[in-house]
């Protein structure tokens, strides 16, 4: 139940420069669950089970956790995670659910009732693309690059949290390569490949179904400049009285400020996307043509932006 009349906004570093790094933004979701595994209990998060697949996955250890920290900007195939985390609840285990608000509010319409040892975290979400773009533009990678091993949609430790750029790693002949590359992520910010339903997405409001809400911090330099060294700040919005305490119980093991929430949230946070005209058209052709034509009608691939991201590396490996 979301009983906080007005919502609270905090500015999250993890204070361990290693795991910041994992992070997509400060961090603050392995603060939260090293809290539940401390206690016993069990996370659920979003992994890669293969680079073609975001899979909600079960994790009892902090290896096993490790593996859902980092944004799959894909949408993520749940399985039995509602039923497994039942039956963690009816066990009498503290579980922590992170995933989407509507996968949030998903589960509490499967349980049908609030549960005392059920801690719920929801991201900020832009929209969820389509998986079989997703696998299709793999395939297409791999079809220049050899055996698609890593990927990494938002690659932070080589290009800073604020740019965005997806790192494919491959293994040809023995030898690995990473490959970076916009093309995924233009085609993802064009709004063209989102799931029908995030068009018309019901928690773009200022309250969110999970007991905690995170996000990248996008608006630090406005609200808080000193806390942004470009390793990522996360934003943390509590939505309930439960979700204050778990956020309390860990507020001494982060570096944390509150912030004005006005100051800390953007458009975007109340905003679906629009649905775009050409969607329709993008989708005619992801159903008609090669990859390689979509990559280049829509993902700028071969355009100036590719170029720049080419010499950036070329100029990183030289640096290092
Ligand atoms: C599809 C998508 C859209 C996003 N849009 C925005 C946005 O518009 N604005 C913004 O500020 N932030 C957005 N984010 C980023 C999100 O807010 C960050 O994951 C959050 O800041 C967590 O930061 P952290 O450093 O604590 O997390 P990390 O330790 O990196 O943890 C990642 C968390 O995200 C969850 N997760 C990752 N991928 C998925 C997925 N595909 N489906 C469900 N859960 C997933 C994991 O379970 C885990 O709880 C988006 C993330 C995703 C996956």
């Amino acid at each position: 139940m979301n009983n906080i009349s007005k919502p609270r906004a905090y500015a999250v570093k993890h204070p361990d420069a290693s795991i910041r790094k994992e992070s997509q933004s400060g961090g603050i979701f392995t603060a939260l669950s090293d809290h539940i595994l401390s206690e016993g209990g069990v996370v659920y998060g979003c992994v890669m089970s293969e680079p073609y697949k975001a899979v909600h996955q079960r994790a009892e250890t902090a290896e096993q956790r490790d593996r859902m920290r980092g944004s799959k900007y894909i949408e993520s195939k749940l399985g039995d995670t509602f039923k497994n985390v039942k039956a963690d609840l009816l066990d009498g285990r503290k579980v922590l659910f992170s995933g989407t608000p509507c996968q949030v509010d998903g589960l509490k319409c499967f349980l049908g009732k609030p549960y005392e040892n059920l801690y719920l975290v929801d991201i900020i979400c832009h929209g969820v693309p389509s998986p079989d773009v997703w696998k299709k533009y793999l395939e297409w990678q791999e079809s220049r690059h050899g055996k698609c091993v890593g990927v990494d949609f938002r690659n932070k430790k080589q290009f800073g949290w604020a740019e965005h750029i997806e790192s494919m790693h491959f293994l040809k002949n023995g030898k690995k390569k990473r490959i970076d590359s916009r093309v995924f992520t233009n085609i993802f910010y064009a709004h063209i490949m989102l799931r029908p339903s995030c068009y018309e997405c019901k928690y773009k409001t200022a309250f969110h179904p999970g007991d905690i809400t995170i996000a990248d911090f996008w608006a630090i330099r406005e609200a808080l400049p000193a806390f942004d060294d470009n390793k990522g700040v996360s934003l943390v919005l509590m939505n309930s009285e439960k979700g204050q305490k778990l956020f309390d119980s860990v507020s001494d093991k982060v570096i944390c400020s509150e912030t004005e929430y006005k100051k800390s949230t953007r458009p975007t946070m109340f905003n679906p996307p629009k649905r775009p005209d050409s969607r329709d058209k993008f989708w005619d052709d992801f159903k008609q043509k090669d990859f390689g034509y979509i990559a280049e009608r829509y993902g700028g691939h071969g355009t100036k932006m590719a170029l720049k991201i080419k010499m950036r590396r070329i100029i990183n490996r030289k640096v290092k």
